[in-house]
C-alpha cells in the first residue's frame, strides 16, 4: 500500500478507507472461494464414500451418473468400458442389469475405440493421462452419446488398474473454459482412479456372483440359483394370482451314452440338451441344471396345459436330429419329463413348503414317465 506524503489528512483518510474497502472485498472473495472449495471437497468426499460402498454394478454406475453431474456441475458424464469378447456385458445382462437405465454407459471391444486422446497417448509402458480441451464433435461425440447441445469443453479421463486401461470417464461442459489444456489434472486423475478401483471391484464381485449361480459345463443356471428363484417366483405368483409350472427333465439311459461314446462326449451331449431345451423357452422362463443329467425348468405364468405343450416341444426337439459328437459319431438322445403346476393360491403353507411340494410333484411325474417307458411327458394330477 502506498500513501502519498503530500496529501491532506482528509484525503489521506479517504484514500486509506478506499484501499481498506478493496482489501475487505478481496478478503471476502477469497473466503467465499475457500468456502466454495471446501464445499466441493466435502461433496466429493461424500461421493467417494458412496461409490466405494456401492455393492453392485448398477448401483455404482447409477451413482456416478446421478451424483457426479450435480456435484461437479457437469453437463455430461459418460463412461466407456473396454469389454473384449463382451463378457462383462453378457454377465451383467444375465444378472438382470437393464442397460436402458444407463444411456451414457458404453462397452467397447478395444482401447482403440476410446478415441485418439485416450487410446493413442498411452502404450503398454506409459499409461495415458487425462486429456482436457475443446469439444470436437468427430472425436468426442461418439464417447458422449447422450449429450445436450452446446458442449464446448471436455475432460477424457483414462480409467487405469495396475497401469492397464479399463475404460474412460468422459466429462463435458457447455463452459469453454471449464476444461483447458493449461488446467492441472490432479483432481480428475484422483476421481478417475477411485472410479476405476470401484468399477474393477464391483465387476469382479458380479462375475463371482454369476459363477456361483451358473453351471460351468452348460452355462445355464445351477441348483442354488433355481432354489432361490423358485421362492421369489412363488411369492410373486401367489401375490398376483397366476400359475407357475415346473418341469423336471432327465436324460434317458444317459449312463449308456457315457459308456458308448465316453464321458467327454457325454458332456457335449449335456451341453446340447441344455441348448435344445433353451430353444423352446421364453425369455421369462428359467432353466437350470439340477445336477448330473437332470434339468429343471420354471415356467412363469403358465398353466399345466401350456407347460405340457412346451414339454412336448422339448421332447420332440431332442428327436428332430441326432446329436453330433465332435469325434464324428452321431447319437440319438431322448428325455423324460415330469410337469407340475402351482395354482392353489389359497394354501396357508409357507413359500418353502410350496416350493418343495412343487418340485416333488414334478419329480414324481418324472418317475412315472420313466416307469411307463421313457421318452415321454407326464403331468402330475
Ligand atoms: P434313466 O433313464 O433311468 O435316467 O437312466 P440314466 O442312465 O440316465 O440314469 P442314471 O442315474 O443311472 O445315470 C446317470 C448318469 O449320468 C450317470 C453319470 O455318470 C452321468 N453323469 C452325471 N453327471 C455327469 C456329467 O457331468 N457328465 C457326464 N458325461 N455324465 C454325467
Ligand atoms: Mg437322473
Ligand atoms: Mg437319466
Amino acid at each position: 500500500m502506498t500513501v502519498s506524503s503530500t496529501a491532506e489528512p482528509d484525503q489521506l483518510l479517504q484514500q486509506l478507507r478506499a484501499e481498506n474497502d478493496i482489501l475487505r472485498e478481496r478478503l471476502a472473495y477469497l473466503i467465499e472461494q475457500a468456502e466454495r472449495n471446501h464445499d466441493i471437497m466435502c461433496r466429493h468426499q461424500a461421493f467417494d464414500l458412496e461409490i466405494v460402498s456401492a455393492a453392485t454394478f448398477p448401483e455404482l454406475v447409477g451413482t456416478i451418473f446421478r451424483v457426479l453431474p450435480v456435484i461437479s456441475e457437469l453437463d455430461v458424464v459418460a463412461l466407456a468400458l473396454i469389454d473384449e469378447g463382451a463378457d462383462i456385458h453378457t454377465v451383467m445382462h444375465k444378472l438382470g442389469v437393464d442397460f436402458d437405465d444407463f444411456p451414457s454407459l458404453m462397452f467397447v471391444e478395444s482401447r482403440g475405440e476410446l478415441g485418439p486422446h485416450v487410446a493413442a497417448h498411452g502404450t503398454a509402458m506409459i499409461p495415458p493421462r487425462p486429456w482436457l480441451g475443446p469439444f470436437d464433435e468427430a472425436v468426442h461425440g461418439p464417447l458422449m452419446p447422450q449429450r445436450p447441445a452446446g458442449i464446448r469443453s471436455v475432460a477424457l479421463v483414462p480409467l487405469l488398474r495396475n497401469k492397464r486401461l479399463i475404460g474412460s470417464l468422459n466429462l463435458g461442459s457447455t463452459d469453454p473454459t471449464r476444461f483447458t489444456p493449461q488446467l492441472g489434472t490432479d483432481f480428475v486423475e484422483h476421481m478417475g482412479s477411485i472410479i476405476a478401483i470401484c468399477l474393477e471391484n464391483v465387476i469382479s464381485n458380479e462375475m463371482l456372483k454369476y459363477i456361483g449361480l451358473t453351471d460351468s459345463l452348460t452355462g445355464v443356471y445351477n441348483r442354488r440359483y433355481i432354489d432361490r428363484r423358485l421362492l421369489e417366483e412363488i411369492q410373486r405368483a401367489r401375490r398376483q394370482a397366476y400359475c407357475i409350472s415346473c418341469m423336471y427333465i432327465d436324460i434317458d439311459h444317459f449312463k449308456s451314452v457315457n459308456d458308448s461314446v465316453g464321458h467327454q462326449a457325454g458332456d457335449e451331449v449335456l451341453r446340447e440338451v441344455a441348448g435344445r431345451i433353451k430353444d423352446e423357452l421364453r425369455l421369462s422362463d428359467c432353466l437350470a441344471r439340477f445336477g448330473g443329467e437332470e434339468f429343471v425348468v420354471l415356467l412363469i405364468n403358465a398353466d399345466l396345459d401350456s407347460a405340457v405343450t412346451v414339454a412336448e416341444r422339448i421332447r420332440a426337439g431332442m428327436l428332430r436330429t441326432p446329436f453330433e459328437i465332435s469325434t464324428g459319431s452321431q447319437i440319438a438322445v431322448t428325455v423324460s419329463i415330469g410337469v407340475a403346476t402351482l395354482d392353489d393360491f389359497d394354501s396357508d403353507n409357507s413359500t418353502e413348503v410350496v416350493a418343495t411340494q412343487l418340485l416333488a410333484q414334478a419329480d414324481s411325474a418324472l418317475y412315472q414317465a420313466k416307469q411307463s417307458g421313457r421318452n415321454r411327458v407326464v403331468s402330475f394330477l
